[in-house]
């Protein structure tokens, strides 16, 4: 299935003049490509091993347009995710670490992008878009407050101006003290609801502190937040009422995440195809082998990126499909690292090997928010 549509469309390229904003993507992802391997493929050791926060080389990406094609787009043109997941799925194919900042850096500006808040849009959204502001997103415990899974954490009371939030979050990542974060809190008085805003590390009340090291992913700055009656000003708000707009951001949520799993199943699959010269001979006699995980991915991708097309879609048949590709996603990734470790054997077992730190990552792939157990949950609720 994944070679027809491959094929079907290399025959679409060749038909069709390379347009200026296709070579312009070519270009972007290019320098990308440059930057991870002379900035962020020597630090991948110490990110894992020391829990570096690779700052420099995440403000590098987005210089180099790594967070802009989702979000910068002219009026009316349709945001260009697929472009985004490509650019996390090559530092991903080296670092899943940085990939995630990417992608909390990627959903703060996709939050921005999807508000009518122009303000903000055309201040902090174009600085995110840059890489000049950094930041992430809260959105895993109200993710599952809406599916059931547990109560929301962050409760606002509207004031003169604004709102007071307070409450308190356990990780959220790519953080710092001048960082940003997109999150969603509970209205405990007034016309109730929730609201969604940006919130500012920086701002009077806010404090976040570093309280669990991670088997991987430990380069994220992902902290525990406390936020004690901070200020909230209106022109910071996303949403206010939140639905209709939680609708909208939901699916680019998700698919996003693709970029961090199609770049740690092609790490993996190199990881496969290193040793066929040396263990070949009984490698092969493992149930999966590289090409197996090629074409997986390639199927994977041509999905995803059929569905990055119209990320604003309200047919429920969409979401199911976006639901079930980031299911996939996760349980690929899972599968391509552990047979990566499988092929690599005791090289990739040594502390010091790339195997064994592929697999620690990839469990994160599935227990991210939507993990793996509330994507079936969601499944599961759009069956019945
Ligand atoms: C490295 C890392 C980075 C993350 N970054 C973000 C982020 O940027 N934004 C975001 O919104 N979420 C973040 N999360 C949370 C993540 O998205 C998931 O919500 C989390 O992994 C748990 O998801 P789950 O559905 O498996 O829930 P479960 O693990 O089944 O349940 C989660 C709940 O269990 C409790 N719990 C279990 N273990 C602990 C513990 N050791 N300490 C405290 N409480 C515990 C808490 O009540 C928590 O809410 C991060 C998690 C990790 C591990």
């Amino acid at each position: 299935m994944a070679e027809i549509a491959l094929s079907a469309h290399a025959a679409l390229s060749e038909a069709c003049a390379p347009s200026a904003a296709h070579l312009a993507t070519t270009a972007q992802l290019a320098e990308i490509r440059h930057i991870v391997h002379t900035d962020l493929v020597p630090l991948v050791g110490t990110i894992d091993a020391d829990g570096t926060y690779p700052e420099a080389v995440l403000r590098a990406l987005g210089g180099a347009g790594a967070y802009s094609a989702h979000v910068g787009g002219a009026a009316g043109t349709m945001p260009d995710l697929w472009t985004a997941i490509e650019a996390m799925s090559i530092a991903g194919e080296h670092c899943l670490s940085t990939a995630f900042c990417m992608w909390c850096q990627d959903a703060l500006g996709w939050y921005i992008h999807a508000s009518d808040n122009e303000e903000l849009k055309a201040d902090l959204g174009q600085r995110v878009a840059r890489g000049e502001a950094l930041g992430g997103t809260a959105l895993s415990n109200p993710m599952k407050a809406f599916y059931g899974i547990e109560r929301m954490r962050l409760k606002g009371r509207r004031v003169d101006g604004g709102y007071e939030v307070k409450g308190l979050l356990p990780w959220v990542s790519n953080l710092g003290p001048d960082h940003y974060f997109g999150a969603i809190f509970e209205v405990e008085n007034g016309a109730g609801g929730h609201v969604m805003a940006v919130l500012d590390c920086s701002a009077p009340g806010m404090k976040i502190t570093q309280n669990d090291n991670f088997v991987a992913l430990d380069g994220t700055r992902t902290f525990a937040v406390q936020v004690r009656d901070v200020f909230v000003p209106d022109k910071m708000l996303l949403a206010d009422p939140l639905d209709a707009y939680l609708q909208r951001i939901r699916a680019g949520f998700i698919l996003l995440q693709a970029g961090m799993a199609f770049g740690l199943i092609r790490g993996c699959v190199k990881l496969m195809q290193q040793v066929k010269g040396s263990l070949g001979h009984v490698n092969q006699y493992l149930e999966k082998q590289p090409e197996d995980f090629e074409v997986l991915l390639a199927q994977l991708e041509t999905v995803v990126e059929e569905l990055c097309r119209t990320p604003f879609s309200k047919d429920p048949a969409y979401f199911r499909k976006v639901v079930e590709a980031r299911l996939a996603a996760g349980e690929a990734s899972v599968e391509a690292a552990h047979y990566a470790m499988l092929h690599q054997g005791a090289r990739g077992y040594v502390a010091q090997g790339a195997a064994q730190r592929r697999l620690r990552e990839a469990y994160f792939v599935a227990i991210v928010t939507p993990a793996t157990k509330q994507l079936r949950k969601m499944l599961a609720e759009i069956e019945s």
